[in-house]
């Protein structure tokens, strides 16, 4: 029995070594004995050293969650063998996004339990299949929210795989069609995806502040792309966390007026930091009356359903309120007279394609823009999904996985 993760299969979890890459069958491959724990390896390679990572399913360590109150603790996983076109990212920071807590909660709908969340992943990569074509070892990775889509139907041919109509393998707690089960995040050391749902990051900048914008940061930038903002135009942006305050940044960089409504007094000074030329408390009523059809855009990132209506009326004619934030049911009312009459718009959106991630990617890269982060162990994500929940993250969480690996 593991000491630190509990899982009988195996001893004694290791900080694993840097190693040593082979070449075999025109795959960039690496040594399995090096690779994985020591007893996986065992296991799996009958002569160490010999074995090529990727050619058998590998353990790995995560954390995971056993039930909605349990918190999270280590468990070695299974990824799958390298199909030629994966690759094998060993994973170095993780953004904890409010999804996973959704999730994790059983919010949306039951989870599977373990469940390893993670979906805003920067890694390296350690292996390629030998039909990769997009990366090389030692390549920055990134993964989002998705690791797999039919890649036929309309939508994933117009670079939409997130609206998949065959249905999208989302990152994690979604059903895994080529290994069966569930898929696992990224709150872990290593994972295999196809090369498609791989970003490109650059090697050179601060890649725990990227991870964030795989979820985050494209979530926000879609909807600004979808419904055209120009510079100049008036943005909303309602809830200032992990989404709201990357929304807020790339608004900005679009040259747009952003205003920022908070429920938090201590975000106010931080808002206008960040590039808003005005924020709100929302029990500021004077301010909700002087901005009646003052905005061209509005975007939400509140976690929960609230009443809309006083938002949408700040909305100019024909403008839209895109709610990313709130994805049960919405509740609280809409007034038909007063969105018809001014003929106004409630939208959703759904994080964004694999180019338009790449996309945010390399718009963030060619701007300086990163997020704000909080870089903590694994063994604190209890405490920082407390602090998330009580909106107390300036303004994002991210899980250290590269400490312990060499570079
Ligand atoms: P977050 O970091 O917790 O930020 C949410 C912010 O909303 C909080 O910081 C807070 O801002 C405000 N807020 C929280 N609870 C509130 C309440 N009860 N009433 C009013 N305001 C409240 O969360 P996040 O990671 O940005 O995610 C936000 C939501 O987006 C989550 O529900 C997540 O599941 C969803 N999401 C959707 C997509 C998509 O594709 N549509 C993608 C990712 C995430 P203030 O302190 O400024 O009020
Ligand atoms: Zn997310």
């Amino acid at each position: 029995m593991c000491e630190a993760c509990g899982n009988s299969n195996h001893k004694k979890h290791e900080t694993l070594p840097r190693r040593e890459f082979l070449k075999e069958g025109g795959a960039s491959v690496l040594a399995a004995g090096a690779m994985m724990g020591t007893s996986a390896a065992a296991k799996a390679a009958p002569s160490e050293g010999k074995m090529v990572i990727g050619k058998e399913p590998f353990e790995t360590r995560a954390y995971a969650a056993k039930s909605a109150t349990s918190g999270f603790s280590p468990i070695t996983i299974t990824r799958r063998a390298l199909r030629p076109d994966d690759v094998l990212l060993d994973i170095l920071y993780v953004g904890i996004c409010h999804s996973d807590i959704h999730a994790v909660h059983s919010d949306w709908s039951a989870a599977h339990y373990p469940i390893v969340p993670g979906h805003e992943i920067v890694g390296r990569i350690l292996a390629v299949g030998s039909k990769v074509t997009k990366f090389k070892v030692g390549d920055i990775g990134g993964v989002g929210c998705m690791v797999d889509s039919c890649g036929t139907c309309e939508n994933c041919l117009d670079d939409r795989e997130q609206n998949c109509l065959n249905g999208t393998t989302f990152t994690y707690d979604s059903p895994d069609k080529i290994s069966g089960g569930y898929t696992f995040g990224g709150y872990s050391d290593r994972m295999v995806v196809n090369e498609r749902f791989v970003i490109h990051i650059p090697s050179q900048v601060h890649l725990a502040a990227y991870a964030p914008l795989l979820c985050a940061g494209v979530t926000t930038f879609s909807p600004m792309r979808h419904w055209k903002l120009q510079k100049d135009q008036k943005i909303a942006i309602v809830g200032l966390g992990g989404l709201g305050h990357m929304a807020l940044k790339l608004a900005h960089s679009m040259r747009a007026d952003v205003t920022v409504f908070t429920t938090t007094e201590g975000k106010i000074a931080d808002a206008k930091r960040l590039g808003a030329s005005a924020a709100f408390l929302w029990t500021d009523k004077k301010a909700f009356e002087r901005l009646t059809n003052h905005f061209d855009l509005m975007i939400s990132t509140v976690p929960v359903s609230y009443p809309m209506q006083p938002f949408m009326n700040m909305l100019k004619l024909d403008a839209t309120l895109v709610n990313v934030g709130a994805l049960g049911e919405l509740t609280g009312g809409l007034s038909g007279m007063s969105n018809g009459f001014g003929r106004k718009s409630l939208a959703g959106s759904m994080i964004g394609g694999i180019a338009e991630t790449q996309e945010v990617i390399d718009y963030c890269a060619a701007r300086h823009i990163e997020a704000d982060i909080e870089l903590i162990k694994p063994d604190e994500i209890d405490r920082a999904y407390e602090r998330v929940m009580s909106k107390d993250v300036r303004y994002r969480f991210v899980i250290d996985f590269a400490s312990g690996k060499s570079a």
